[in-house]
Parts: C-alpha cells; structure tokens; sequence
C-alpha cells in the first residue's frame, strides 16, 4: 500500500458534512482516515501543505464523451481521463454513442479496460439503451450492469419511441439505474442553433425551445407511470424547467443536470457563424439561461454535467451547417461554473461544490462525492483565487474545441487524488 496523506492546513469544503473551515485531511489505504483540525501522525506520512488552497471531495461528471472506440482523433479515454483530472474530477461517466455504440457487455468490458489503463480518473460506462443506439430495440439491460454499466442512454439522440421508453423506465427499475434522454424530439429536430431572433438574423435553422420540453414533458408523465428514474440530460429551455419543477412538486424520481455553457452563454455566442459555440442543445437565450439558473439555485436541476464533447479544429472549422455539434468541457467547467454562479451570487462555493460532486454522487448513488471517514479518497485541491486565461492549447484533451478560448476565469484545479493517489498535480 502506498504511504498516508495528510493535505495540512487547507480549507476544507464538504457539504456533504456541512463542513467549511481549516482542517487536515489525513488519506490511508486510499481513503479518508480523518479530517480533523490538527493530525499529527503517522510518522511516515507524506505532508502536503495545501494552505490557501481549498480540500474538496472530487468532482463527478455523469454525462462526458470519451469517443472511445472509434473517435479517437477526437479523444481517447486516456486523454479524457486525464483532461477530466485536469478539471479536478474523480469520476466521469462515459456516454456510449461511440463507434461501434457501447450496447454489449465485451463493449461496456472494453471501456473498463482501457479506463484503468489510463490510469486517469474513474471512468465509469453508461450502456446504450437500444442496440446500435437506432432507437428500435431495448439493450440487454441486466448483462450491460452485470459487466459494470451505470446507467442506460442513447444520447446524442433521443428515445423517442414513447412506449420503449415507458418499458426503459420500468424494467431499469430491477437494477436500479437511471435511463438518462437527450431531450430532442425528432419532429423538430433539424435546425443549428436556438431559434429566435439570432438565428433568423444569421439565416441559419432553428431548434425551438419546444423540441427540447416537448420530450421532457412526455417523459414526466412517463416517469409518473412507471416510477422509474428519469435523468434529463443538458437542460437548456425554461419550459422544461416547468415540467422538472412540476415533476420534483409531485416527488417523482425525476433528475436533471445543466451545463456550465447553458448557465452563462447565450445563442448571441453564434454571431459571425462562430462554430465553437455550436452545441446540442444549443445556446439559448438570457432569459433561458437565468431560468436554469434559478432551477439549479432551487434543486429543480441537480446537478452541473458538462456534455465534455471534444472535436477536432479541421471538424469545427467547417461552415456552420456542417461543423458538429459539442463544446470541450471538462477542464474549463469548474471556474466558468464559478463565473457563472458564485462571482454573480447565486451560489456559495461550498453550494457550487455540491452541484459539481455532492449531489451528482447522491442522486446516481454513487461512493465518492464526499470526505466522511471511510470514503474513498477521491479528493480535489483548488486554488480558489488563481486568475488563469483559457488556452486551448494547454488542454489534456486531444481536441480543443471551446468558445470561451482567451476568457480570463478565476480558480482551478491544483491537484486530483483518486483513491488517495495523486493523479495530478498542476507545475
Ligand atoms: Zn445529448
Ligand atoms: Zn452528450
């Protein structure tokens, strides 16, 4: 086993013990032994002086794309892993809309593999709810979890087949995971950026507003039915933000994640066909971005996920029409998040740090998310007040598609322990 920890005399951030103050945190094993104001021993400790620094439990992402297998020009579950470290996360979990989807076991095998390999972060494998992801017939669900998946999901599409997605939501039930839905319905679905008074400007297709609450609605009504746990992934619109609200009012089993680029970004980010800022859902309006806002401040949305989607620079740089759809996200989300909610005072730090790792721990079940004593020691250092400037060619990601490139943001990550292991440490 490898030498205890103590992270001396930082700032020790853990709502989930409502916990704010200096303290040490003292790592064996690969857990959290104690965290305490002063720990002295043991004599063969490795002490790390992390004063000035914030000592939080680590961030998890449950929605990223590692492109692995099939997309590696894009990304590899290594350089995702290690740009998910980067941005201070312990666990991500893996969307399977790679190529060939992750919809068999071997496939959900594989993932595992090569994330330990990495040796990055956890990486932990969503299983594709229909084969091939074509949305006509249901995965064997119980063999995708028995061989380690987390969750169900044919993102970067919808379910939309209403009665499929009534038989996801009850049969998931047995195994006690989410079926996670990219909220788009297919009837609406064609356009490039938001709909509204930018896209008929720039002449470009729109997405409604509705296209994106029209599946959320169907789904709530399906999670009422079944009772099974819904995740909406990438909320954008307020109109969806009415039916999660209504969902968490009749105590569903509803949840619901937000990006940090849909809490601070608007569609105004597409003026002179910027493709960087083209992402599905897309960017929406200031009034849309204060409503996802206010519903992460109230609990409606849960949880922050970045929808970590790398493409390449010859990809993007196609015209707008062409380019794909996707943001890098994970090693700028914990500072634009900050940006976007504790400089403008809608959260605290220690509320932010639950949106990023508490919550999305508790409402996927997860270990981790935490530093009570006998928790993994996944654990993240940040240096809250680090002024640093986006540049893309820093990231640990393969690609680096981002339209917050030359952005000057506050806070990062120093250092990212997983299992009491240092991982990352930043020069
Ligand atoms: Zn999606
Ligand atoms: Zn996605």
């Amino acid at each position: 086993m490898s030498r205890p920890i103590v992270l001396r005399g930082g700032r020790v951030v853990d709502p989930s013990q409502d916990l704010d103050g200096t303290a040490d945190v003292l790592i064996e094993d690969g857990r959290i032994e104690a965290v305490s104001g002063q720990i002295t021993g043991p004599d063969d400790a490795e002490v790390i002086d992390v004063a000035g620094k914030v000592v939080a439990p680590g961030l998890v992402d449950v929605h990223v794309h590692l492109r692995e297998p099939g997309g590696e020009h894009k990304e590899t579950i290594h350089t995702g892993s290690h740009a998910a470290l980067a941005g201070g996360f312990t666990t991500v979990w893996a969307m399977p809309n790679t190529d060939p989807p992750i919809d068999d076991p071997a496939a959900v095998g594989y993932v595992r593999l090569a994330a330990r390999a990495a040796r990055g972060t956890r990486v932990m494998p969503i299983g594709a709810a229909t084969i091939g992801q074509k949305g006509e017939r249901m995965t064997e669900v119980g063999e995708l979890v028995k061989a380690g998946a987390v969750a169900v999901s044919d993102d970067g599409a919808p379910v939309w087949d209403t009665g499929l997605m009534r038989r996801l939501l009850e049969y998931t039930q047995t195994f006690d995971i989410p079926v996670l839905q990219h909220a788009e319905d297919r009837e609406l679905a064609g356009g490039v950026m938001n709909e509204g008074k930018v896209s008929t400007e720039l002449g470009l297709r729109g997405l409604p507003n509705a296209a994106e609450a029209c599946i959320v609605a169907r789904d709530v009504q399906l999670a009422e039915l079944t009772r099974g746990h819904l995740h909406v992934c990438h909320v954008s619109a307020r109109q969806s933000v009415e039916q999660l609200r209504m969902a968490k009012e009749k105590g569903l089993r509803v949840t619901a994640e937000v990006t940090p680029h849909h809490l601070i970004l608007t569609d105004e980010m597409c003026r002179d066909y910027n493709t960087e800022a083209k992402v599905n859902p897309p960017l929406r309006t200031a009034e849309d971005v204060e409503s996802v806002v206010q519903a992460l401040v109230d609990g409606v949305i849960d949880v922050i996920a970045t929808d970590h989607a790398p493409h390449t620079s010859e990809e993007k740089e196609q015209e707008f029409d062409y380019a794909p759809f996707g943001i890098n996200g994970l090693e700028t989300a914990f500072a634009l998040s900050r940006k976007a909610l504790v400089d403008s005072g809608r959260l605290s730090l220690s509320e932010l740090i639950d949106r990023m790792s508490c919550a999305p721990a508790r409402i996927m079940g997860l270990e981790g998310g935490t530093l009570r004593p006998g928790s993994p020691a996944d654990i993240v250092v940040i240096d809250p007040d680090e002024r640093w400037i986006v540049d893309p060619s820093d990231f640990r990601s393969r690609s680096r598609n981002t339209p917050i490139a030359g952005w000057e943001l506050v806070g990062r990550a120093h250092r990212t322990l997983v299992g009491g292991e240092v991982r990352f440490e930043r020069a």
